[in-house]
């Protein structure tokens, strides 16, 4: 205690959870202040890099976090008490911001940042989170942080008025600040009783943001309670309000969508760690190079420029040069107007890119990523250049989507040196990298390639060398069933409905269309070679590409387009037909289930597949790349999980029917049907594969 202010540390390292432990050591101590008459205020802080992380994860598992007191119990000690700081270093996240907002006051530290992320688990703030922003900063600011799940500096903080004081220390600075405000009599009530930011609101944002959930968050429970719970801050007094959040959390907690998106979290980090716990260090890259600024070398030399790294692209001529330089600026230029980067941040962005026609440019590289066409004569020549031009140490990647990683590797006379790095497109934006190993990537090359990932704000997956890797490899089946599907006599439309409804951003057969089937018939003309005689590829794609229907960017494929807006069109549905006929398919209707089923199921046997062969580590992996490279829906968990939870009895079914009409390829793999006779659980059967 100083000068009547009691300070109460926690200090619980490694992040100050609330275990059963600290919560009665804060007890006490509320209790000892709030009965001393010589106390008039308190300051809360924590010792250690960061402010209380909120319930203890071990605890919660083990129901610990009901034993009282409980936290609640301590929100209520503190509300109910004398003024008090909450003084905040570090983060302030979900259940430590949710302590700090029953506090009088709010200061922090310039580095600090809070949060409340808990929709990104499916869940909402359940410790009066959603009350007191809503009723401390009005409704507007609450949807817009709780929804978002994102992460506030201490600049936005106290513009936003979460923090009332940016100050320089947890201590002296923090009792200056309580001491004023008590001497000035400027002591406002709890946040619960606080009114000003609830008043006069517009009930219209609460229907934009439902409108707005059922765009972005298709499916997800979480956002749409979330809105309820604000609404219910504007229109409810305070504990009721609480009461109504509390109901709403519990109907979350433990439901199928908190557990598939807490999976999704874990299966992240698993995927980080996919070299093992002490991986060989990673060459620290300054400089990369990339050959080729065609559309994605463009995208991947934005990802390294905006984190800071100088990019050396190389291309064929000039005028190929110019061409990307054009495509980075208005990829920045559009970044600048969404408002998502700063002008000063293009400038230093855009300085850090350099255009050349010369190979020997890449003299000075730690890594370069290669994104030239196609070709595995233009990808050798390619690789050859490079182990000559570049230094010693230099780690030389692949962006290929399909070709062997091992023939570069061979090409370039360097081939530990070698890895695929597959991004997506448009790569500046998707999340997903491959991180591919060839038959030779040394332990170091491989390293470094997760940490450029990490670096660059992607999640990261090893994968094995294979025609496909992980993602594109299991999106055939996919993509493949919607061309059957549709010969069967479902419609455009329809496929992509339920794909849709199931929570993908986009259905197979739009997606198609958007990248353009003049692309995908020419990608399956190489891969019909290597495909069994028995089987088939459906010739829908190349019947439209005849019909001069070439996809979005003809204005028709599957659809008729008007801008991007896609129009049913009875003569792609024409050609459909014919199809059918000529192949002697009696087309039928199917319900929405069958085409779920058919479209999703295949994707886990052929994941299965992928295990087997040790393409990828293991089934969450797999999940990682479906989430982060196509938006598969995390609150399902990605496809490997979402086979679990449906039932791998069914894929193994599914996969014997499919096996029966197409040919060896959709067979049930025999992994699958080990797993599904043994329980049906990835990690339980894998053991410490997975
Ligand atoms: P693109 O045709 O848009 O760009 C290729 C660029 O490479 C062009 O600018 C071309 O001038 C240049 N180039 C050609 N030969 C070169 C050489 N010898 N040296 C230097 N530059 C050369 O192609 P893209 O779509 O950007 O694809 C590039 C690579 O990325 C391919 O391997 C592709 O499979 C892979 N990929 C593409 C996508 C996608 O969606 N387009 C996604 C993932 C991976």
């Amino acid at each position: 205690m100083s000068d009547g202010l009691a300070f109460i540390s926690v200090d619980h390292p490694p992040v100050n959870a609330l275990s059963l432990t600290v919560r009665q050591g804060l007890a006490r101590a509320i209790a000892a202040a709030n009965a001393d008459p010589l106390v008039d205020g308190l300051i809360l802080r924590t010792i250690g890099k960061t402010f209380i992380a909120g319930a203890d994860i071990k605890e919660l598992q083990q129901g610990m976090h009901l034993q009282s007191p409980t936290v609640r119990d301590i929100q209520d000690m503190i509300e109910a008490g004398k003024p008090s700081v909450a003084a905040i270093h570090g983060s302030a996240l979900g259940g430590g911001l949710e302590l700090a907002l029953t506090c009088t006051f709010r200061v922090g530290l310039p580095d600090a940042t809070v949060g409340l992320p808990e929709v990104k688990l499916g869940l909402l703030p359940g410790a009066g989170g959603t009350q007191r922003l809503t009723r401390l900063c009005g409704p507007r600011v609450a949807l817009d942080v709780i929804l978002s799940g994102r992460r506030l500096d201490a600049k936005e903080a106290s513009d936003l008025g979460i923090f009332d004081a940016i100050v320089t220390d947890t201590h002296d600075a923090p009792a200056r600040f309580l001491r004023d405000r008590l001497a000035a009599g400027d002591v406002p009530p709890p946040i619960l009783e606080r009114s000003h930011a609830i008043a006069n609101v517009d009930a219209a944002i609460f229907t934009d943001a439902r409108t707005n959930n059922r765009k972005r968050a298709r499916g997800r429970l979480a956002p749409d309670a979330i809105v309820d719970c604000i609404e219910a801050a504007c229109r409810l007094p305070g504990a009721e309000g609480v009461a109504f959040e509390r109901a709403q959390f519990d109907a979350l907690q433990g439901g199928e969508q908190n557990r598939a998106l807490a999976y999704a979290f874990f299966a992240e980090r698993d995927a980080a760690k996919a070299l093992g716990s002490n991986p060989a260090p990673a060459l620290e890259v300054a400089r990369a190079g990339i050959v080729g600024g065609g559309l994605m070398g463009s995208g991947i030399a934005v990802a390294l420029a905006n984190a800071g790294i100088d990019v050396i692209l190389v291309d064929v001529d000039q005028d190929a040069t110019s061409a990307a330089q054009q495509r980075i600026a208005q990829i920045h230029a559009g970044a600048v107007a969404r408002g998502a980067m700063s002008d000063a941040a293009r400038h230093a962005a855009q300085n850090h890119i350099h255009f050349h026609t010369d190979y020997r440019s890449f003299s000075s590289c730690d890594l370069v990523i290669e994104a030239a066409p196609e070709r595995m004569a233009i990808k050798e020549s390619i690789f050859a250049r490079l182990g000559e031009v570049t230094p010693a140490h230099a780690i030389l990647a692949s962006n290929t989507s399909s070709l062997d990683i091992d023939r570069m590797a061979a090409a370039s006379n360097h081939p530990s040196r070698v890895i695929g790095l597959h991004f997506f497109s448009p790569a500046h934006v998707m999340k997903l990298v491959e991180v591919v190993r060839s038959g030779a990537s040394s332990p170091e090359a491989l390293s470094t390639g997760m940490a450029l990932a990490r670096r660059l704000g992607k999640v990261a997956v090893l994968a094995g060398n294979c025609d496909g890797f992980i993602a594109n490899r299991s999106l055939q089946f996919y993509t493949g069933q919607a061309e059957f599907l549709m010969e069967q006599g479902a419609s455009p439309e329809q496929i992509d409905h339920v794909a849709e409804a199931f929570g993908m951003p986009m259905g197979p057969v739009a997606m198609r269309d958007m990248a353009g089937l003049d692309v995908a018939a020419l990608v399956r003309s190489v891969r019909a070679r290597t495909l069994p005689p028995e089987e088939r590829l459906s010739p829908l794609i190349e019947k439209m590409v005849e019909a001069g229907r070439l996809g979005q960017k003809s204005g028709a494929g599957f659809y008729r387009y008007e801008g991007r807006k896609r129009i049913t069109d009875p003569e792609a549905l024409a050609i459909i037909q014919a199809a059918a006929r000529e192949l002697g398919i009696r087309q039928r209707s199917f319900t929405d289930e069958e085409i779920r089923d058919r479209l999703f199921l295949p994707i886990i046997n052929e994941g299965a597949r992928e295990i087997e062969e040790d393409i990828a580590l293991r089934a969450s992996d797999i999940d990682v790349a479906w989430v982060n490279g196509y938006g598969f829906p995390a609150h399902r968990g990605g496809p490997m999980y979402w086979g679990e939870q449906t039932g791998l009895d069914r894929v193994v079914a599914m996969a014997e029917r499919l096996g029966a009409e197409l040919g060896p390829r959709w067979q049930p793999s025999a992994l699958l049907r080990h797993v599904a006779a043994s329980g049906g659980e990835w990690s339980r059967t894998l053991g410490g594969k997975d």
